[in-house]
């Protein structure tokens, strides 16, 4: 196949800035802030499970809390008719020695329920303390994921508006190559890992980075100009400069 060298030029200027925007496209790709957004996305998604849980555990204290205070009551009530009775004189002496000895059990019996309900506030303080700092937590998480979606935000536009330059510039730059020749490079791109044609640097193809043989080197040098080369090994058009 034939192409001039202005036509070779154009291929291998169209090669560097397709390069340009698949490094682009890469680097957009692979930005920090993707993998720490996941990162943050993970660490909210465990807080708020766990927060969850509290959640739950603090419904059940709750529930335990109210019982335990009803117990309390229910004792404290029956201390206090026990001892408006006693204190009325109108008991019998045995009925006075049965409601004094029912009120030492009964007061025995606020003091072990009174023991439990201060054991269930301490859980359930423990409970609203672990609740707040979770709550603190995803507050934190949440102002920096705003902030690294931000920074991904600009840092993500900057790299599109490199992208579209260097799309212009290497639309116009496809314009001015042959119809043949520009199709040419689009297939052996396609199945060439995006890159279609390479330089000859010395000896060596710039796109597999393999040096030809000296007879196929030798070959080349009797070739005009406007031949297009193709490289042996990875069939690339090759561009000499
Ligand atoms: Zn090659």
């Amino acid at each position: 196949m034939q192409a001039s060298i202005e036509q070779q030029s154009f291929i291998l200027e169209l090669q560097l800035l397709d390069n340009e925007i698949m490094q682009a496209n890469t680097k957009l790709k692979s930005l920090p802030e993707i993998e720490q957004l996941l990162h943050i996305d993970k660490r909210i998604t465990g807080a708020n499970d766990e927060l969850s849980t509290v959640k739950g555990e603090a419904d059940q204290i709750a529930l335990e809390l109210r019982r335990s205070e009803v117990d309390v009551e229910t004792v404290t009530d029956r201390i206090k008719k026990d001892e408006a009775r006693l204190s009325s004189g109108s008991a019998t002496p045995k009925e006075l020695e049965q409601l004094q000895h029912e009120v030492i059990t009964l007061k025995k019996r606020e003091g072990e329920l009174e023991e439990i309900e201060l054991e269930i506030m301490i859980r359930n303080d423990a409970v609203i303390t672990r609740s707040n700092t979770l709550n603190t937590d995803l507050s934190s998480l949440q102002t920096l994921k705003d902030e690294i979606s931000g920074r991904l935000n600009n840092a993500t536009a900057e790299i599109n508006k490199v992208i579209g330059e260097k799309t212009t510039t290497r639309n116009l730059v496809a314009n001015k190559i042959e119809k043949v020749l520009l199709e040419l490079y689009e297939k052996i791109r396609l199945s060439g890992g995006g890159v279609g044609a390479a330089a000859l640097v010395g000896d060596k193809c710039n796109g597999c980075n393999l040096a030809i043989n000296a007879v196929e080197m030798g070959r080349i040098k009797t070739l005009a100009k406007d031949e297009l080369l193709r490289c042996e090994e990875c069939r690339r058009i090759l561009v000499r400069i």
